[in-house]
């Protein structure tokens, strides 16, 4: 049964089996494991993964591939198909009592940013993720301080997980081939976050606000929400810009207005 890829729902599917077999080897499944995969598709990564673990609930959106997956894995007792939206998905709702998941996904890359956020607010029922993104958003996640890529989302990712990039990847690995480079990158959540944020939705704010014009001085961009004094304070120059400030730089400066 040949599935035609919809651009609509981000499908790029994965078909080189070294790329498949990377993937799964970084993700290392372990039999008691609880995984949960976003956007499975065909099921390219589906079917190593049930070759290991017992128990994996996917989340699907397009119809037509949740009817074939279906009829493709109707004989594994462990799998769990959801004909959802990932970016209104419940995942909590799935982790049993104390248990945690694992989340999996060569995901589409225009919800990309909206459905990791999603998924933080999901955090405390996570023990990791692996993700295929674009290349370029993962350098974004992934940058420390002072790197031109650097920004908002490095600083709202690193503030609650470790992300570490992977590998990259080519156009090729995927048909239709995408017109971008992409990696695969992991997430763990922290049990303990380095520096504990009091009020998420300041931190959020501050981080938001300082990015919003990175050329200018902190003085300037968050002139409505920190005094300089405050600044000072916390060991912040005042005419430093955000891309210098470290995450616990952010989280001190929050922290100091909540
Ligand atoms: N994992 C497969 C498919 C990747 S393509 C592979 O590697 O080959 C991305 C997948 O995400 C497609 O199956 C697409 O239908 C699905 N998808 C797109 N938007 C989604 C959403 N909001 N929620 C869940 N799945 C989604």
């Amino acid at each position: 049964m040949a599935h035609r890829a919809r651009k609509r729902f981000g499908q790029n599917f994965l078909h080189d089996p070294v790329v498949i077999d990377k993937i799964i080897r970084s993700i290392r499944p372990a039999p008691g494991d609880h995984l949960v995969e976003i956007g499975p598709g065909q099921g390219a990564i589906t079917e190593q993964l049930l070759a290991t673990v017992n128990k994996l609930d996917a989340v699907e959106l397009d119809w037509d591939l949740v009817k074939l997956l279906r009829t493709k894995y109707a004989h594994h007792p462990g799998f769990h198909l959801h004909s959802a939206d990932a970016l209104k998905f419940n995942f909590c709702q799935l982790a049993a009592t104390g248990g945690k998941l694992r989340i999996v996904g060569n995901l589409p890359y225009n919800i990309s940013t909206p459905l990791m956020f999603h998924l933080l607010e999901n955090a405390q029922c996570l023990q990791d993720m692996h993700f295929m993104l674009q290349k370029e958003v993962v350098e974004r996640m992934a940058a420390g301080p002072g790197s031109k890529t650097y920004g908002r989302l490095s600083v709202m990712l690193q503030a609650s997980c470790k992300v570490q990039m992977l590998f990259p990847i080519g156009p090729g690995a995927f048909q239709p081939a995408p017109k971008v480079a992409s990696a695969f990158v992991r997430l763990i959540p922290y049990d303990k976050p380095p520096i504990a944020i009091q009020k998420p939705e300041i931190f959020s704010q501050v981080v938001a606000q300082a990015f919003s014009q990175r050329r200018k001085t902190l003085r300037n961009t968050l002139r409505e929400l920190v005094s300089v004094d405050t600044m000072r304070n916390c060991g912040i120059d005042p005419s430093a810009r955000a891309e210098q400030l470290s995450v616990e730089d952010f989280a001190h400066l929050s922290n100091a207005i909540s």
